[in-house]
């Protein structure tokens, strides 16, 4: 079966689930690459994903991972048949993939807006059309519980999803609500794809879809 794999939030131990990627036609990674976003740590990583057996390797960045922010792309060495995303789309196989690595501002971190007008501008930019949504941070209310039950995801993020409408949203970030779900009402499958739970430990499994179940009709 021709089936795509979603990962997120590796934060530098990604060697620990390397035993359950299998391979085949493509993987996703929601961001958090590293654990402080240096450039040692996003070369290893790289290093690492360009390695896997998948014909498709795409990625986008997260809060942690400053370097991407910080540095050009070309700073980096992007292994052949891997891809990044950042605030851009690329179409592989006939799927429309968009990638975003913002998350509403908390904190010191790497790629954050705040809430309200200035990150639903970044929303706005999302095309219609996209068949797979990747972005770091999820949409309110959905996934987005942390360790305090505080639902921390971007109300204006899910506006725009149910606008749009992608076969597929994927991110993480909020490592304690790892899973998956289907809204049958917008059509819409969401996967918090984080590996890594609250403590930090690599014990979630990655997150398989069929193709068809990630291309819209
Ligand atoms: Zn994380």
């Amino acid at each position: 079966m021709k089936k795509i794999t979603f990962i997120s939030d590796t934060h530098g131990i990604h060697k620990d689930i390397e035993s359950q990627l299998d391979g085949g036609f493509m993987i996703i990674h929601a961001g958090d690459v590293t654990s402080m976003g240096h450039t040692k740590e996003i070369r290893g990583f790289l290093k690492w994903f360009g390695s896997l057996p998948y014909q498709y390797k795409v990625f986008i960045a997260g809060n942690h991972d400053f370097g991407l922010q910080n540095y050009p792309l070309e700073h980096f060495n992007i292994p052949s048949g891997v891809f990044y995303l950042q605030d851009s789309m690329i179409e592989i196989d006939g799927l429309k993939i968009y990638g975003s690595p913002y998350c509403p501002t908390f904190g010191r971190w790497a790629f954050m807006k705040n809430r309200g007008k200035e990150i639903a501008e970044v929303w706005s930019k999302i095309p219609e059309g996209i068949d797979i949504l990747v972005t770091h941070g999820p949409p309110m209310d959905i996934l987005d519980m942390n360790l305090y039950e505080v639902n921390c995801g971007c109300k204006d993020l899910l506006a725009r999803v149910e606008t749009i409408k992608p076969k597929i949203h994927v991110f993480g970030h909020i490592h304690e609500n790892h899973g998956s779900m289907h809204s049958s009402s917008r059509g819409i499958t969401f996967i918090n794809a984080s590996n890594l739970n609250e403590d930090y430990q690599c014990v979630n499994k990655p997150i398989y879809r069929s193709y068809e179940d990630c291309k819209k009709i």
